[in-house]
């Protein structure tokens, strides 16, 4: 074990506290030691400096490289269309990552789910570049497109622009490799539709291929078509390993893989830039189980074992991942993967049986 490490901890709003306290507490336990500076986003944030996103919560993280952050709300007073995605754009978090493993007591219908999902975090369909309806610029643009290219849009239209970029496909192609190769993964398969968006997915797919056969010909590379993708997932999860693919079509296969798993209160995730990665639940705030002592704390735990591993601390991480394993297991489980007529864990209960785990393991 090194020194003592320091880590941004964003506890979030509704159930965030809580599965962030409890990822803290198994964090502890492993005997990793770390010094934790605590910060606000979200809507505790907004009440309490009048920002949402304040500059010192982002500094904190410029400054560890390293956060774990529970789900936050974005408040419509903020003024920001997501706090969310304006905090991974503050810090070009261009990669996010979603492991979608199936363990042993979660109920699902498959017997082996073990893959990642790796979404491009910056550009596609998510560039937030959009044209209302009936404006003056929206009819500009639809003339201008019209007048260029002999396609008339229908006057009607609301347009969102999707730019895809080679300089982002390739940084997160590479990330897809390095990933794999470091975590001892055995193929990547890039998803897309370059079939009928040629200049865009089409030029993700070249540069996907070009990355793989130039950068990283030890890795056996394929490709899919993301509809086809869907129904293989479906079919024969276990068929695939690393996946990476654009913004739009990461974020639906993540929800998509994370429903393999047993939904989103299990998912873990990761979010990473150059300088600094965050690392969070799939799932949001779930306001109405708030403070009830029964939200799921496995996302945000097993999201703390991914942030262990990349600090460094791998054995304590595996340790964190395989304590969280061993509880499901034995049938101790929170309400949301509790077979009915079976009791389930409180949100504290859960943990203190993680904690137990790890404390034996030490
Ligand atoms: P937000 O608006 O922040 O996305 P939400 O409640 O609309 O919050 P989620 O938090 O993603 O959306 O969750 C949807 C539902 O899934 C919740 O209402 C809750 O029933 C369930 N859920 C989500 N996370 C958990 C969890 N960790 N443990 C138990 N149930 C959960």
């Amino acid at each position: 074990m090194t020194g003592r490490r320091t880590a941004t901890l964003i506890p979030g709003d509704g159930i965030g506290p809580e599965v962030v306290g409890s990822a803290r507490r198994a964090v502890e336990a492993t005997g990793v030691d770390i010094r934790w500076e605590v910060r606000e986003i979200g809507l505790a944030a907004l009440a309490r400096e009048g920002t949402a996103l304040p500059p010192e919560a982002l500094a904190s993280i410029r400054e560890t490289g390293v956060a774990l952050k529970g789900p936050v709300a974005t408040p419509v007073e903020s003024g920001l269309r997501s706090v969310n995605v304006a905090l991974r754009q503050a810090l070009d978090l261009y990669a996010c990552v979603r492991p979608c493993r199936l363990y042993p007591g979660v109920p699902s219908v498959y017997d082996e789910v073990d893959l990642v999902v790796i979404r491009e975090n910056t550009e596609g369909m998510y560039t937030g570049i959009e044209f209302e309806m009936g404006t003056t610029e929206t009819k500009e643009l639809i003339r201008f497109i019209g007048e260029a290219t002999g396609k008339w849009i229908r006057e009607d239209s609301g347009v969102s622009i999707k730019t895809i970029s080679e300089q982002g496909s390739a940084r997160i192609a590479r990330f897809a490799f390095e990933h794999a190769i470091r975590h001892g993964r055995k193929k990547v398969t890039a998803s897309h539709k370059a079939n009928i968006m040629k200049f865009s997915d089409g030029l993700f797919l070249e540069v996907a291929r070009r990355v793989a056969s130039e950068e990283f010909p030890q890795v056996p590379f394929e490709d899919r078509i993301i509809d086809a993708l869907c129904m293989m997932l479906i079919q024969r999860p276990e068929a695939f390993d690393v996946l990476v693919m654009p913004n739009l079509y990461g974020d639906v296969v993540s929800e998509l893989g994370a429903g393999l798993i047993g939904g989103i209160g299990v998912a873990p995730g990761g979010h990473f830039g150059d300088g600094a990665a965050v690392f969070e639940a799939t799932h949001g705030t779930a306001p109405k189980h708030a403070g009830a002592d029964r939200a799921n704390p496995m996302g945000a735990m097993l999201s703390a074992a991914m942030m262990l591993r990349h600090m460094g601390e791998t054995e304590a991480g595996d340790r964190l991942e395989a304590a969280v394993a061993a509880t499901v297991a034995a049938g101790e489980v929170t309400a949301d993967l509790a077979l009915s007529g079976h009791p389930a864990l409180g949100t504290r209960a859960f943990t203190d049986a993680v904690c137990y785990r790890l404390g034996k393991g030490r």
